[in-house]
């Protein structure tokens, strides 16, 4: 590699990093060397003490584990469909044990008769009969240098493995480039947090655990840190703001012809946002309510109020699927209430052409209400007289997007939703001056969900009440932790779930799979067929966790709930119980850990989501807090406000004392923190002159 080129130098100049892996790496979100190291792992995984196969029947079968075998044979191919399965048989003592590998003829090759391995995988355990598929291949040797220590196990893209993302991260460590450190080095003493590079080293490669907990404290105090100095650098720009957009009507006969009565709650928080729309200052307010509490219609109303009074408003949702949800609820709203609006989408996945019509429609109706993805701040999106914004599932959005508000030049009321709920104090931490509105209830009259938890051999009920529920012209959502299989990560994949759901259930119900790695367009696509009923069982990831309304689906199982934050499974249950109809939650526990099960039953107990996320952080202990995340996307790689809510209440004071003293970040020891902030914030520090 070119020296001089350092940190920003593309992956390409990687070592063994040619034009497809390039190609790959970018997929993923990584351009340069700087953003290899700053991409931390998903996972660890353990390696255990490898075993005899005679003592496996007495371990936990449905683990992942680590056998020996000795190829006393050679391994045979067969095909099954066209499909080369590779089969190997071990014994230990008289027990027996089968290994296979689909699609790997040439794993045959690879065991030499004769010689010992170490094999590593899920033991399977069918009617007594114990196997292992796909497992990992180790000699003795290598898997010795394995056993003990947590390999990093990172997001990945078809055709990326982890090894190579391993293997290229360890070259680019090696070539000891420094990452610039930026904390100030008091800072750093007063609060025992590691140097940058050492964190960074630690995080990708732990020692042990130690070693872990503390580089990821460093770099949650980071994300904390610099989340915390943007939002008060704006809010040295955005004092309280004269209202230049006074807003006000009447909404009483729109009121009337819904179908239902708002809550108290919807009631006050809905006058509390008219008080700032007619008020003297521009609106700036957070509105947290839990999942089904009824913030769209909130929404849609302000958004009205502002389009009655002859000026544009605009919703910004965190994905297409909801964005497009959205534009067919305000449509649906617009009937009902027998009002006229000028509604436009507009988000990424649009065609060129669809996307000059949506700015057309923008030019030339300076009271449209326009319904989108983060596609409404770019560029070529001009808005005539934006009086309203509104932000929908806030905690999704990273930091950046939140500037793109002032991008236009418009100074817009602002409504932020969210359904993460958030204690006080650390709300304001996060979102700065925003006034805080809750909706701490939710519409009376629905049935509450029924839940259970249960194990794995539960499945065919599941099945067979998926079917009931489907036959009965009902939709269910299954869930599963994975995309697609994976060498190291355990648990259910979308992909294979999918095919399994499709022989499990009759021809007459249609299973379709959902994820994030899909098109746009298509997660689009197949989100309408499922609103629209066309598809019955919709076998996704989380990435329907946020704001979906299906109100005729009434079965969410998740498989590997185990595996997500308590405050996760709440907005995923959140999907169903939204109709009339009794809906159910079935949350399959896939692991032997008899406290995972425990955190799991509170989901029974209770359905405000404040108390499920405080409830969960008393039960899991320090070493719980890798791999399971309280929700899913807080715009922050490794911290969890809930968990490190210490962290983070330390790395805003700290940004408070740093401004108090240098509110421009002009100090000569603050040249790097400055640098830091700017890239943090996409540049905008330059813009705001600081
Ligand atoms: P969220 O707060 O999670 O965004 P939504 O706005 O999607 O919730 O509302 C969930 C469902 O509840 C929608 O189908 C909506 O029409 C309905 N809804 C909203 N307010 C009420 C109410 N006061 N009474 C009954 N149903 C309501
Ligand atoms: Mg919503």
């Amino acid at each position: 590699m070119d020296n001089t080129a350092g940190i920003d130098a593309p992956i390409k100049s990687v070592k063994g990093v040619g034009a497809k892996t390039e190609l790959l790496f970018q997929k993923i979100g990584v351009y340069t060397i700087g953003d290899i190291l700053l991409r931390f792992p998903r996972e660890y995984a353990a390696f255990p003490q490898p075993v005899e196969i005679s003592t496996i029947s007495q371990a936990a079968p449905g683990r992942r584990q680590a056998v020996i075998f000795r190829a006393e044979n050679a391994a045979i191919v067969k095909y099954t469909r066209s499909m080369p399965v590779t089969i190997a048989n071990g014994s230990h003592q008289g027990v027996s044990m089968e290994f296979l590998w689909f699609r790997m003829p040439f794993v045959k090759n690879t065991l030499k008769r004769g010689q010992t391995y170490i094999l590593f995988g899920c033991v399977l355990n069918k009617s007594g009969r114990l196997s292992m598929e796909q497992p990992l291949i180790h000699t003795p040797e290598q898997y010795a240098a394995l056993a003990g220590t947590l390999q990093p196990v990172y997001g990945l893209t078809a055709g990326l493995t982890n090894n190579l993302y391993k293997k290229t991260l360890r070259w680019v460590l090696g070539q000891n480039l420094l990452l610039p450190e930026y904390l100030p080095q008091k800072i750093r003493e007063a609060h025992g947090l590691a140097e940058l590079n050492d964190a960074v080293l630690h995080v990708h490669f732990p020692a042990d655990f130690e070693a872990l907990t503390k580089a990821r404290r460093r770099l949650v105090f980071d994300e904390f840190f610099l989340f915390a100095l943007s939002v008060q650098l704006q809010k040295v720009q955005g004092q309280k703001i004269e209202n230049q957009y006074v807003v006000d009507g009447d909404l009483k006969p729109l009121l009337e012809k819904l179908p239902y009565r708002l809550t108290n709650a919807q009631s006050r928080v809905l006058e509390e946002i008219r008080g700032d729309l007619r008020g003297p200052y521009m609106m700036q307010r957070l509105v947290q309510g839990d999942v089904g509490s009824g913030k769209t219609v909130l929404a849609f109303l302000a958004m009205y109020l502002v389009s009655k009074s002859g000026c544009q408003s605009a919703i910004m949702a965190p994905t297409e699927v909801l964005a497009v949800q959205h534009y067919e609820t305000f449509a649906s709203y617009c009937d009902l209430f027998g009002v006229k609006a000028h509604l436009v989408l507009l988000t990424g996945s649009m065609t060129a052409r669809q996307k000059r019509r949506a700015y057309e429609r923008m030019q030339l109706f300076s009271d449209a209400m326009v319904i989108g993805t983060h596609a409404l701040f770019q560029e070529q999106a001009v808005y005539d007289s934006l009086a309203l914004v509104v932000t929908d599932e806030q905690h999704r959005f990273g930091v950046r997007q939140r500037e793109t508000f002032s991008y236009k030049g418009h100074n817009p009321h602002i409504l932020v939703m969210s359904a993460t709920p958030i204690p006080r104090t650390l709300a304001i931490i996060l979102y700065g001056d925003l006034d805080i509105s809750v909706i701490d209830e939710v519409p009376a009259q629905r049935l509450p969900i029924k839940n259970c938890v249960v194990g794995t051999e539960w499945r065919p009920n599941a099945y067979a009440f998926i079917r009931r529920e489907a036959e009965a012209g009902h939709q269910a959502y299954v869930i599963c932790p994975l995309v697609e299989e994976s060498e190291y990560a355990q648990g259910e994949d979308v992909i294979s779930y999918t095919h399994r759901l499709q022989e499990v259930l009759p021809d007459s119900i249609t299973v379709a799979c959902l994820h994030g790695k899909m098109r746009p367009e298509l997660k689009n696509k197949i989100m309408e067929s499922f609103a629209a009923n066309e598809i019955q069982v919709l076998v996704s990831t989380t990435v329907v966790e946020v704001g979906v309304n299906v109100p005729n689906a009434t079965v969410m199982m998740i498989e590997d709930a185990q595996r997500f934050g308590l405050a996760q499974l709440h907005q995923l249950r959140g999907r169903v119980g939204r109709g009339d109809a009794q809906s159910y939650c079935i949350l399959i526990h896939t692991s032997q850990e008899k406290g995972s099960a425990k955190r799991l039953e509170i989901l029974k107990q209770t359905n405000d989501g404040f108390r499920i996320a405080s409830e969960d952080l008393k039960l899991r202990g320090p070493g719980d807090f890798f791999g399971i995340r309280q929700s899913g996307d807080l715009a922050f790689q490794l911290a969890d406000i809930y968990q490190d809510s210490d962290v983070l209440q330390m790395a805003s004071k700290e940004v408070q004392r740093i401004l108090a003293r240098d509110p421009s970040l002009e100090l000569p020891e603050h040249k790097n923190l400055r640098e830091k902030a700017c890239m943090f914030m996409g540049g905008q520090l330059e813009r705001l002159n600081l």
